[in-house]
């Protein structure tokens, strides 16, 4: 599986091949636009990045421009609330995919009020409750340990981001309040999305996010810091529910056609590892109906296709 014969001119080559081969298809995708601030970007971008447990990395495209991480923020606050609460978190949220759109209220009710995985919103949003309840000054202290898995201490909120998310998040207000209602939030409300929308709301480039998804593809520890984030086991079950939940009801076709567990977020952003190998980071804004980044998947497939590798 993590066969690394390939040579470090190969590694650029196949990127930069990659690069070309998706440019077609930048147009075919749709901007996101029911956050208003996401369509304020440019369709035609594309960046890929790949970040080496040996320390090298390789980038092609718009691969520093930063850009809105939107759900790949998810794993990073599912981390801290495991990290926090370990097992006990599943007694909170599931691990089954939903087979439902990111942002579905159907099944909450018929399963009362447990969103199905920690990745769609509802789930996202109970995790944002346990990482809210149990730290002092919560934003700040997500924003400051994505910092230090990205290695860069500048990654900072897109306030324009952050207010439209806010002022258009009427879905992620209606799921919040409803789980409340179950007594599965415990924090206030608000200050639960204010969290939720302000991870959400993060910019990055595809680097800063292939960086801090190292510690993913390395059994906890990040190889840059060398500091353990989770244990081998809890890195192991991130993996799992990347793998069978991070791509939404999409994560089928994902992992048939990429075999890689990833996450996407709505801003184009798609982060997926090799363990013991690397982590990627693509970015491309025009998404599938799914909401996954349409020419992001395919260069993700094409980069397991033409190097030959992936976790199967
Ligand atoms: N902030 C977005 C929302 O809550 C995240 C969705 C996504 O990236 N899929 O709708």
């Amino acid at each position: 599986m993590a066969n690394d014969n390939l040579k470090h001119t190969d590694w650029q080559l196949i990127i930069n091949e990659i690069a070309n081969e998706v440019r077609p298809l930048l147009n075919e995708g749709k901007v996101a636009d029911y956050i208003p601030e996401l369509a304020n970007v440019d369709s035609n971008a594309f960046g890929i990045s790949i970040c080496m447990l040996d320390g090298r990395a390789f980038s092609c495209g718009d691969a520093h421009t930063k850009f809105s991480v939107q759900s790949i923020s998810k794993v990073f606050s599912l981390t801290k609330a495991f990290s926090i609460l370990k097992d006990d978190l599943w007694k909170r949220v599931g691990k089954e995919p939903s087979g439902n759109p990111f942002n579905s209220l159907i099944q909450l009710e018929n399963e009362n009020g447990k969103p199905r995985n920690p990745f769609i919103n509802a789930g996202a949003i109970v995790v944002a409750d346990c990482v809210v309840s149990n730290t002092e000054d919560s934003l700040n202290t997500i924003i400051d340990f994505i910092r230090e898995l990205a290695c860069n201490k500048s990654i900072k909120m897109n306030q324009a981001m952050f207010r439209s998310e806010k002022a258009f998040g009427h879905r992620n207000a209606a799921l919040a309040h409803f789980m409340k209602s179950y007594g599965n939030i415990e924090a206030d409300v608000d200050e639960v999305l204010d969290f939720y929308f302000g991870h959400c709301s993060l910019s990055m480039s595809c680097e800063d996010v292939a960086r801090a998804f190292l510690f993913l593809a390395n059994h906890g520890v990040h190889p840059v810091n060398k500091r353990r984030y989770l244990t081998a086991s809890q890195s192991k079950r991130i993996n799992s529910l990347l793998l069978t939940c991070g791509t939404y009801d999409a994560a089928g076709d994902f992992a048939f056609r990429v075999g890689m567990p990833g996450k996407s977020g709505v801003g184009g952003g798609i982060a997926a590892i090799i363990p013991g190998l690397l982590s990627i980071c693509v970015w491309s804004p025009g998404l599938d109906k799914y909401g996954n980044s349409l020419a992001g998947v395919k260069a993700l497939e094409l980069f397991t296709t033409k190097t030959g590798i992936s976790i199967f």
